[in-house]
């Protein structure tokens, strides 16, 4: 370890560094787990150095020695993310993406703009609306996450349902691959020239090269927004609005569906108990607006909804990146986390009441509730929350890997998808077989081949073994 330390220091000097403080806030990531084993003084093994190129060029030589010395290196954002994607290792770098950040171009006639990968999601945004754009891009994170680690983990924003994700958003990326070489893929809005090269490295966990620009087509600032809300008898009855609503043609960026139990925790003054919240923010130019609130309102009343104080929507704008850190809860024997995933609209219902039940039998089970915050003509993504107290502290762990296999065996047996936009990280690796199949996990680990031979690329993550 030492030799390889010694030659990247040869060049980037005091970027390398080898402070303790510094490993080990850059060995983990968000994952609750992680976080879990720290409080209880298990904190993850440290990596042997961060490292911080300035630009792509030196992203590109940092990869080619640690690729002639087989040397571990793990692509590091700003370590939001959930799923546990980020683990040290002592024979392993961090590559820091903090050094290239910023707006590199910002063309206003069409509507695009590149940054450079590790720019904080928040400054990216704040850059075109100054220009009187929009990313269109509003995950929770956004404060705390990076252009580039978007791109790493397959993000969803808020307003996904009429924007898209971040695949949908981004026009180009520049990616460095594992022996140092770079591609750039073309900047135009859609290409017809073989497979689109950026798939490969939307979702992939830092496994497979590390993304170094992202470009995005931008979307002009909205004339006007408007918000409404409904609550429901039940979450299919709500599931049933915002499918009509997305499958008639309606584009409403914003359709939040809360089950019982987390409306009455958002909207206590407002939504009756018992009932399900529906969430709708329209955004566009001011005819296309009115109409569709319009329209909405009509077909939601059509299928039972009652109107809910239209306040709701401004106290969601208001708390809706807010959360509570994991320690506050560990420290009351509490263990908890978020599992997001994905389904066809004939199974949702189904699903959201299988992975409830099931979650909540396991023992020490506080509450299990959901919502659903992205929508497609073909389906949508529940959002699952659970909370456990186990009488034994020591069990905590077991715990929370228990509520885990509850709601992914649910997915299994009703049929959906693991993760809708966390990523697999270690939380969900196990689980990743199963659902990519034997053809399927066969390729996936012919591409990391291919692309990374010595496999220094984030060991341990996304790929099961
Ligand atoms: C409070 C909170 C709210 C959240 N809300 C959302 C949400 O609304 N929507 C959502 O999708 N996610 C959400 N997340 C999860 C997380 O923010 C996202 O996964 C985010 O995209 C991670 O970005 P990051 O820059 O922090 O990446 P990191 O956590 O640093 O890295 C994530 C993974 O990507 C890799 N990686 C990072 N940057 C690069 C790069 N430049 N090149 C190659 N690989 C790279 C890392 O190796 C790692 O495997 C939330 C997380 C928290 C803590």
């Amino acid at each position: 370890m030492s030799e390889i330390i010694e030659l990247l220091r040869g060049r980037l000097g005091e970027r390398v560094s080898l402070g303790d403080e510094d490993r080990a806030a850059h060995s983990h990531d968000y994952w609750a787990l992680t976080a879990l084993r720290s409080s209880r003084g298990q904190p993850p093994p440290q990596v042997a150095a961060v490292v911080r190129p300035a630009d792509t060029s030196e992203v590109s030589w940092v990869l080619a020695r640690c690729h002639e010395t087989g040397t571990p290196v793990i692509p590091y954002g700003l370590g939001s993310g959930v799923c546990g994607a980020i683990m040290g290792r002592p024979d392993a770098v961090v590559l820091s993406l903090e050094g290239l950040t910023g707006l590199h171009h910002l063309d206003e006639h069409n509507g695009t703009a590149r940054f450079g990968a590790g720019t904080r999601g928040s400054d990216a945004e704040a850059a075109v609306a100054a220009e009187g754009f929009t990313l269109g891009h509003q995950p929770q994170s956004i404060g705390v996450s990076t252009v580039g680690g978007w791109v790493a983990t397959r993000a969803s924003g808020q307003f996904s349902t009429a924007y898209g994700n971040i695949e949908d958003l981004i026009t180009d990326i520049e990616v460095v691959l594992a022996d140092g070489r770079v591609l750039r893929t073309a900047t135009t809005p859609r290409s017809s020239t073989g497979p689109d090269l950026r798939q490969l490295f939307l979702g992939s966990e830092g496994t497979l090269g590390v993304i170094t620009e992202v470009g995005f087509s931008l979307i002009r600032r909205p004339e006007s927004t408007a918000g409404q809300a409904f609550h429901f008898v039940d979450m299919e009855a709500g599931l049933e609005a915002i499918r009509v609503v997305v499958q008639s043609g309606w584009a409403p960026p914003v359709a939040r569906l809360y089950d019982p139990r987390e409306s009455l925790h958002h909207f206590p003054e407002d939504c009756p108990e018992g009932r399900c919240a529906l969430l709708w923010v329209h955004e566009g130019p001011v005819p296309r607006v009115e109409v569709e609130v319009d329209a909405v309102a009509r077909i939601c009343a059509d299928l039972g909804g009652e109107s809910l104080n239209p306040s709701t929507v401004d106290q969601w704008f208001e708390h809706r990146n807010r959360v509570s850190p994991w320690e506050s809860f560990f420290e009351r024997g509490i263990v908890l986390d978020t599992i997001e995933v994905g389904c066809s609209w004939d199974r949702a219902g189904e699903l959201y009441r299988r992975a409830v039940s099931s979650c909540s039998r396991v023992d020490g089970v506080l509450s299990v509730s959901a919502h659903s915050s992205h929508s497609y003509r073909a389906g949508t993504a529940l959002y699952f929350t659970f909370l456990a107290r186990p009488d034994d502290g020591s069990l905590m762990e077991n715990t929370y890997l228990e509520c885990w296999a509850a709601v992914m065996d649910a997915v299994g047996e009703v049929g959906g998808v693991i993760s809708h936009h966390h990523g697999i990280g270690r939380v969900r690796r196990g689980y990743l077989a199963e659902q990519l199949g034997p053809v399927g996990l066969d390729l996936l680990r012919s591409i990391k081949g291919a692309l990374d031979p010595r496999a220094i690329l984030n060991p341990g993550a996304l790929i099961p073994d």
